[in-house]
Formats: C-alpha cells, sequence, structure tokens
C-alpha cells in the first residue's frame, strides 16, 4: 500500500506489497503475548502453514499480525494523514457537523447542508441552524457504509419506490444505494487456563518500565497477536475464515512467570473465527425524511442467521471453523497449557447444536462496506463507476469503504485507505490539479 510506511521485520524489504515512505506507521508487534504464541504454534504443529506477513504474496496461513503502530503508540488516519495537511491554506476542517442533503444545480451537486452536532449524545440539536457550504468543483461523499448511503436517500438518490415511501423527491433513481450492505461477522471459542495466573505489582511495574523506557512490554499491545486464515474446504481457492487470538482479560497475560496469589479464578483465553467470504447480505434504508432519525439496518448478517435466513455457506464456514479451532487446541502446545473448552462448551458437540449456538452467538465486526458500490453500466444496481463518480449525476463522487462490491478478505481498514488513495488521484485527475 502506497500510504503505508512498513517497519515490520518480515516485511520491511519486500517493496512488492509494502511502501516504507507513506504517512502511515505499521509495525509489528511490540509484545509477544501468551496465548497467541500458544496459538500460533498450535496451528503450525497442526499443518496450518507459517504465513510471516498477511498482507504479502499468500492470505493463507498462521503468524503474528501488524498494527497501525508508531514507536509503540497507535497510528490513526487522522494523526498519519489530517494532522500533517492541517497547515495547508486549502483545507477547513469543521468538526462536530454533520452533512444532512446534497444540493444541485441541476444535475451537478453544488454543494451540502449541514448542522452542528454534539460530541455524545443526542447528536442532534432539536433546533440547530442549518447551514450551506458551496462546492467549487465536487462533493466527496466519504460517511462510511451507512451514513454514505444515508446521505444519498436523504438527497434523492437511491430507489425510487423507497424514496417517495419516506415522501423524498426523487433526483436520481438509483436502485442499488443502501443495497448490498455487508460484514465480516465472528463467533468464537474460549477455554479455561489450567493454571492460575495473578498480576503482582512487581509484574504490572516490570511493564511500566518497558514502555517508558523502550516502548514495548504490555502496554505497547493491542491486546491481540496471533491469528490466521483457513480454508474450511480444500477445493477453495482462497481462506474463508480468519482465526483472532485474545486472552480472555488481562489476568490471563500478566503473567506467566508470577506466583498465584489469593484468586481460584482461572484466566482464559479467545479465539474468534471471522468469516472472510460472507455472502449473506443485508440493506440501509431510511426510517423518515428526517436527517435526525437513525437509518435501519435490514436484513444484516447477524439478523439473518438469528432468522434463519443467512446464506449456507456462511453457516457452513463459522461450524467447519470452531471444528479447525477444537483440533488446533487438542494439538500441542495448546494440548497441554490449555483445559475446558468454557464456550461454545464441550456439551455442544453435534452439528445441530454448533449451528444453534452460532445463531445465538454471531456478532457483527463493524466492518461495514458494500452500500453504495462500484459497478459498470451492465449493472443496475452499480452506485458508483470505476472513478468513484455517481452514476447519471455530475460532481459527487463516494469515496470510502461503501463502493466496494464484496469486502475485501481480511479487515477492511487498509483497503479503506486504499479506496482514499485511489479516489485522491482520480479526483486530481479528472480536476487537472
Ligand atoms: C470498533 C471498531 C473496530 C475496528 N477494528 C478494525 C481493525 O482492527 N482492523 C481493521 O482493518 N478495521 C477495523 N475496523 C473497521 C475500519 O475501521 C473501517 O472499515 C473503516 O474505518 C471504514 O472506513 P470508511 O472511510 O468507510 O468509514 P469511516 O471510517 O466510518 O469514516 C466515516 C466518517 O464520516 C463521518 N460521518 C458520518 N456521517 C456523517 C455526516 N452525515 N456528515 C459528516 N460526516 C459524517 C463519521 O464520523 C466518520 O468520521 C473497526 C471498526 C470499528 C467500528
Amino acid at each position: 500500500m502506497k500510504s503505508e510506511n512498513n517497519t515490520g521485520v518480515d516485511t520491511k524489504n519486500d517493496a512488492t506489497y509494502h511502501s516504507r515512505s507513506g504517512p502511515m506507521h505499521i509495525d509489528d508487534r511490540r509484545y509477544e503475548d501468551f496465548p497467541g504464541k500458544l496459538f500460533v504454534e498450535s496451528c503450525w504443529n497442526r499443518g496450518h502453514g507459517n504465513n510471516p506477513d498477511f498482507n504479502g504474496a499468500a492470505r493463507d496461513g498462521c503468524g503474528f499480525y501488524q498494527f497501525n503502530n508508531f514507536e509503540g503508540i497507535r497510528d490513526s488516519t487522522a494523526s498519519a494523514f489530517l494532522a500533517p495537511a492541517m497547515k495547508r491554506p486549502n483545507l477547513f476542517v469543521r468538526t462536530y457537523s454533520a452533512a444532512t442533503k446534497i444540493n444541485f444545480d441541476g444535475d451537478r451537486a453544488s454543494g451540502v447542508n449541514f448542522v452542528r452536532v454534539n460530541p455524545l449524545p443526542p447528536l442532534y440539536n432539536t433546533n440547530a441552524e442549518m447551514q450551506t457550504a458551496i462546492a467549487k468543483k465536487e462533493v466527496i461523499v466519504a460517511a462510511g457504509a451507512i451514513h454514505s448511503p444515508k446521505l444519498l436517500l436523504l438527497s434523492g438518490i437511491g430507489p425510487a419506490d423507497e424514496l417517495k415511501q419516506v415522501n423524498i423527491p426523487v433526483k436520481k433513481d438509483l436502485p442499488g444505494v443502501g443495497k448490498n450492505l455487508h460484514d465480516h461477522s465472528m463467533t468464537w471459542v474460549e477455554w479455561f487456563f489450567d493454571d492460575v495466573f495473578y498480576p503482582s505489582a512487581y509484574t504490572i511495574s516490570k511493564h511500566l518500565d518497558a514502555y517508558a523506557w523502550n516502548r514495548n512490554g504490555i502496554f505497547a499491545w493491542s491486546g491481540l497477536g496471533g491469528g490466521g486464515f483457513i480454508k474450511t474446504k480444500p477445493e477453495m481457492d482462497r481462506p474463508d475464515v480468519q482465526f483472532t487470538c485474545f486472552p480472555k482479560d488481562l489476568q490471563s497475560e500478566i503473567d506467566q512467570d508470577t506466583v498465584a496469589v489469593n484468586t481460584t479464578r482461572k484466566a482464559a483465553m479467545v479465539v474468534t473465527i471471522t468469516l472472510d467470504t460472507p455472502k449473506t447480505k443485508g440493506y440501509v434504508s431510511l426510517a423518515s425524511d428526517d436527517y435526525k432519525a437513525d437509518p435501519i439496518l435490514g436484513d444484516t448478517l447477524e439478523q439473518q442467521f438469528r432468522a434463519g435466513t443467512n446464506h449456507p455457506d456462511d453457516m457452513a464456514s463459522l461450524v467447519a471453523g470452531i471444528n479447525a479451532l477444537r483440533n488446533i487446541k487438542n494439538t500441542p502446545p495448546m494440548s497441554t497449557r490449555v483445559g475446558a473448552e468454557m464456550n461454545p462448551g464441550s456439551q455442544v458437540n453435534s452439528t445441530a447444536d454448533v449451528e444453534d449456538w452460532i445463531r445465538k452467538n454471531i456478532k457483527r465486526t463493524d466492518h461495514w462496506v458494500g452500500s453504495c458500490k462500484m459497478g459498470n453500466d451492465a449493472d443496475p444496481m452499480a452506485v458508483v463507476d470505476e472513478r468513484l463518480r455517481v452514476r447519471g449525476l455530475k460532481g459527487l463522487r463516494v469515496v470510502d469503504g461503501s463502493i466496494m462490491p464484496q469486502i475485501n478478505h481480511g479487515n477492511t481498514h487498509a483497503t479503506c485507505i486504499m479506496i482514499g488513495e485511489a479516489g485522491a488521484k482520480f479526483i486530481k485527475e479528472d480536476n487537472n490539479t
């Protein structure tokens, strides 16, 4: 990715996949967590390959994640991209403001209406003054996969029949706006450790010391480390599930070299199983023409799993993911250090019982994408074209995760940054700047 500055040990020299000169800092983990190490070694011993770079040549295999991290401090798009640009004379950032409608001059987007919002709920003030920003060249919508379609719909861009139901005049009938909403979604397996760990003042001070002097140790850690991607059927061309390992609580982590005192509570670890290629899709729609109303999220993967209307392949992948994790747990070193299964629990064994447990324990991952999808003229559900321009209108683009026709493998943040990179290039090229 052009925007990254990857200082990871395994990846830093691989210019095919990683840049070392972008503004977004990416680094290897700066702390080796105990459950993550156990888990990844068991994966390798079970025959899942060693993948030193999930964002390199191949996705399959197990290993350790990289993080948005600069010398032990979390990096973000705000610190990497926005902060250095704040001095530019042509940039004005209006915080605590929400766009409520895109305005048009004929078919050309001419600006937006916006209101001041509150930092804490309730977001909208009842009598907020409506303000207007005028676009000299383009309006760029980048409000994410839930709010970008909401803004388009409030502006009359979307399925004509739905807009009429909420009394919004149709500016452009685009049936795909709000449709194709999806997310990775996950379930999990949890085990108790056989040992009881208890943090001592000594261990905590040791980690504080490590952070203060070297920016490593537990305080430089995001809380996860080990994981991987596997194909639940050999004939698949790509992995369909992702594993991520966490200690159940910090008690499981701080630390292995400490004598247990004054507690009988067992530590625990959890591994999440995320659907890497979800096929169950939902939608975003408007509850009313009032910008203050929350949008409706319908037929989401969680809702469909509970209702039993989900795509069968998604359930099959999650069941197979739980089975794979149980096999990994029965492989050393996990088999010697990890004890009873807390969830789903050893009594949840038959496929029907596992499916039932998943239906009750499926969670979203907040990797929402797809609701303003990109596509060509042959696709009536396409909202934007290959340069992210809203179809049938002028001076209007959507540049965020909502344009993905299908969610990417792995997590979504880096892909959204790449969409931003591409969008910036298109905007500059198309405006000769
Ligand atoms: C809790 C959580 C954890 C996550 N963890 C990971 C992770 O570990 N790894 C990973 O890769 N991804 C992760 N993700 C997903 C990742 O953050 C998203 O995929 C990515 O940020 C989406 O980018 P986006 O540009 O599409 O939208 P967003 O990042 O959501 O940006 C949209 C912006 O628009 C603003 N906005 C919304 N409505 C309006 C409006 N009407 N007017 C003006 N502004 C508006 C919002 O405030 C927001 O700042 C996580 C997401 C969440 C919520």
